[in-house]
């Protein structure tokens, strides 16, 4: 069976999409650590641990993230995109980048914030469209 990451990849479960190519796909957090906390996924293998991955979709994943950190940090102003890689819950590999003011704003720990659908929605389109400008 599909995982909820696939599922989000292929359009079947809706999310705030903010870049994607043909091998992967960024998207917000539903649960973010701060507004714009994103995740990134490879949209071909569920494998569940990163360092798993053929090198070659490792690699990608990685130089894919990079473009939307750069993006991120456009739309969302932070002193860094901070980067995490868990996969206690979801068990699809995904890379964290998450906006960050402090080194504590990156601890998984820390009360989510609440961002409304309008927000979210403005957040996504402005990653996203300064994500197609890299
Ligand atoms: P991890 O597997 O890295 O420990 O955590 C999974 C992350 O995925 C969490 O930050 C959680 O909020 C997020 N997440 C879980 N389910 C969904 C979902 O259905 N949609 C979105 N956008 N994020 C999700």
């Amino acid at each position: 069976m599909a995982t909820i990451f696939t599922r989000i990849a292929s359009g079947e479960i809706p999310s705030y999409k903010v870049a994607e190519d043909e091998n992967y796909y960024a998207f917000l957090d539903i649960n973010p650590l701060a507004k714009g906390h994103t995740l990134v996924i490879p949209k071909h293998t569920e494998d569940d641990y990163i360092f798993h991955l053929d090198e070659a979709t490792y690699a990608g994943l990685w130089a894919f993230a990079r473009k939307v950190a750069i993006a991120l940090k456009e739309a969302v102003p932070c002193k860094r995109v901070g980067v995490c890689v868990l996969g206690m819950e979801v068990p699809h590999t995904h890379i964290h980048l998450v906006p960050l003011q402090s080194e504590g704003d990156l601890n998984f720990t820390n009360k989510r914030v609440v961002v409304t659908e309008e927000e979210n929605r403005a957040i996504a389109a402005s990653i996203l469209k300064a994500y197609e400008k890299i």
